[in-house]
Parts: C-alpha cells; structure tokens; sequence
C-alpha cells in the first residue's frame, strides 16, 4: 500500500506550521490538518478594515535567539513595536514591567538608590523565604508587600483563578523586574509585530504544503493515521491518549471584541486591570501595535474563564498534581516513535512564540538528521 505522505501534522499553529515547513524544505512531504478554519492557531488576526485584530488574545513577539529571529524573518519582517503595558488600579495608571516609573508613581521615589532602599524595606520581611515554593512567596520575596499587593495578587488570582499560593513561582519570573526608566516589557534585543499582522508569518510557513481546514482529526483517527508514515500531534495531549490518566487541566480566556468609532480609545496596546474586583484582566487596543491611523479602532476585553473539555485551552496549569498527570502522558508518548508531540497544549508547556518555533525546528531537524 502507498503511503501518500511522509508527516501528518495535527494543528496548522506555529510548532505545526513551521515543523512542516522545515521538513517540506528538505523534500519530505506533509499534509497538515487543521480543526479551525484558518491556520496560524492562536496568532490568528482577523482583519477589521485595516486593523488587525488579534482573535485568540494579544501576542508580541519578542526573543533573544538569534536563529529564531532569522528564520521568522524569512518569512516576515516585523514593526519597531515595543510592548509596554499599564496597569490600572483603582483608576490610577503605572507603568509595568515594575520599574523607576512605576516606583516613582507609586511611591514618589525618583533615584535608583532610593528605590532600592524602598524595596529593600518592603522585602525586608520576606527574606526568610530562600526557596520560594508558590507564587506568592516568590512575589512577595522579590518584590515586597506594595507591589504584589497592587499589581500581583489580584491580577495573578484572577487570571489563573485560584489562589496565588496554589501556582508555580515561575510564572511571576517572566515579569521583569528593573532600576532605570524603561518600560519596555521585555529583555529579549528582537521585538516587534509582524508587518501585515501574523496571517503573513503563517502564509509564508505553510506555502505549497497541503492543508486541509476545518478536519478534525478525533472524527476518523484511523483514516488520517493511514495517510502518512509518521504523525505530529500538536493538541492536548490527555485527549490524544483519551484521558487514560485523567483531564490535565488548564486556563480559558473569553474575548469580547468591539469596533468603536474613535480614533483610539486607551492611547496603549494592552492596559491591565490589576484589581481583583474589575472581571477582565486587560483590555487590548489593536491598532497600536502597528501604529494604525484609522478612525474606528478595535479594543478586545479578556475575560479569564475555567476550562472544560470542548472549549479553548489556552494556558496549562503545571501545578504538581498536573505536573503528575502529564509525566503518565509523556512516558505513553514516547512508546510510539512515530507519533511526535509538539507545542504549548502537546507539551503542556507555558511556551512563548520563540520557544514554539525553536522547539519546532529542533524536531525538524532530529527528524531530517541535520
Ligand atoms: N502578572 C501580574 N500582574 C500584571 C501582569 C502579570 O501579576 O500586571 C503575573 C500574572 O500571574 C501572569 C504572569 O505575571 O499570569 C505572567 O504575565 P504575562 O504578561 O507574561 O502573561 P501572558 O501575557 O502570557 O498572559
């Protein structure tokens, strides 16, 4: 029997449409399968009269991997876009990450030394901490009472919907933490939007390879196993082993998206909203991360949301009991050598763009032996 290609890939999102350009570039053909009707999975932009809009939730893109950055720009080249978020609470706006801005409005400091001496106070009563165990912990250790009170607590308990006790203190590491004035989000020295939103990175990734849209691959398993020699899941990896070992859980969003007829509605890309009692946790403005000057705009609320089996995942809680099921999951996997598992939902990992297309090409190249 002729198998007609060499990979199935499960998912047109980044790790699936960049694991299949890779491999495709060194002749291995690949159809890709994709539930949604679009590819590109969460970086989806949906265009509303010039604005791009980011469907599934706001994504920059940002990396300090040199051979990331070269390969995306094979494909794209990206805006001077900087993300640099505020933080409403109680009406008052700061700039994040936590920096001389920040300190200064909240606690009219304005010298790095004075700063310094004002955390150092805050910490002062968390030092006893030397391995955090939660978030809580490692917030209040690096960032001292004011701080995780205003801008941590309610935000983190809201978005991950339990209390910040109960999370992994990695999650808060992410968050950059600095002594000058500087609001940009992130460390990494690339950053920027894709010029034309992220459609582009997508089209050009998944150029000349097939992909068939809204074909789910749990309605007829063995038809599409029989299609190529190897597969590539790059969904939740419970449901690809039925939840044998039980539902890995994690964190849903719900988007309210609203075209308003102004020319710009919060001046900034992302605001958050930091208290627990506001039931959103930002507000996203699309038209700033590509300096749009049209004169409607369109702002997306995002609302967290529990997760159940049948509505998006978006977040994986890797909290120890998940952390327990998804080993169970993982050593399974490994068993068939002609299943490959890939991605955010695959991994059960808290995976940036970046991450997702280095860990793609590095499975590419495992797989070519380059
Ligand atoms: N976070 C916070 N306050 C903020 C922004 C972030 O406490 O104003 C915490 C929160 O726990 C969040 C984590 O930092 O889940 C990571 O934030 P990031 O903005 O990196 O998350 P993402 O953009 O992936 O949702």
């Amino acid at each position: 029997m002729i198998i007609p290609f060499d990979y199935l890939i499960i998912g047109a999102g980044l790790f699936g449409a960049t694991f299949a350009q890779k491999v495709s570039e060194h002749g291995k053909t690949c159809l890709v399968i994709e539930k949604r009707a679009h590819a590109g999975g969460n970086t989806y932009c949906r265009e509303e009269e010039g604005i791009h809009v980011h469907e599934y939730g706001a994504h920059i893109f940002h990396t300090d991997k040199d051979h990331v950055w070269q390969y995306v720009n094979r494909f794209v080249h990206f805006n001077h876009f900087i993300n640099s978020p505020l933080a409403n609470y109680k009406g008052k706006l700061y700039n994040l990450p936590f920096n001389m801005n920040t300190f200064n409005k909240l606690w009219g400091v304005n010298t790095p030394a004075e700063a310094k001496a004002k955390i150092t106070e805050q910490r002062s009563l968390y030092q006893q901490i030397t391995e955090p165990k939660n978030l809580e912990e490692q917030a209040l250790k690096l960032c001292g009472e004011d701080i995780y009170r205003i801008f941590i607590k309610g935000y983190t308990e809201k978005q991950w919907g339990c209390p910040a006790t109960e999370l992994p203190a990695f999650i808060i590491r992410r968050l950059p933490f600095r002594f000058t004035y500087d609001n940009n989000y992130f460390n990494d020295p690339y950053q920027g939007i894709p010029i034309g939103g992220y459609n582009p990175l997508t089209v050009g990734l998944l150029k000349g390879i097939e992909v068939r849209y809204n074909t789910n691959y749990f309605e007829n398993r063995e038809y599409f196993d029989s299609l190529a020699r190897k597969t590539v899941f790059t969904g939740c990896i419970d449901e690809f082993f039925n939840y044998t070992f039980g539902n890995l859980d994690y964190r849903s969003l719900r988007f309210e998206h609203e075209r308003l007829e102004i020319n710009s509605f919060q001046g900034n890309a992302v605001v958050n909203y930091n208290e627990a009692s506001v039931p959103f946790t930002r507000i996203i403005e699309h038209k700033h991360f590509e300096f749009g000057q049209q004169a409607h705009t369109v702002i997306t609320h995002e609302y967290p949301l529990n997760y159940k089996v049948g509505i998006e995942p978006y977040y994986p809680i890797n909290n120890e009991n998940n952390m327990k099921k998804f080993k169970q999951y993982k050593e399974k996997s490994i068993l068939n050598p002609n299943v490959l598992f890939g991605g955010r939902l695959a991994e059960y990992a808290y995976y940036d763009m970046d991450d997702t297309i280095e860990a793609a090409l590095l499975l590419a190249k495992k797989e070519l032996r380059i």
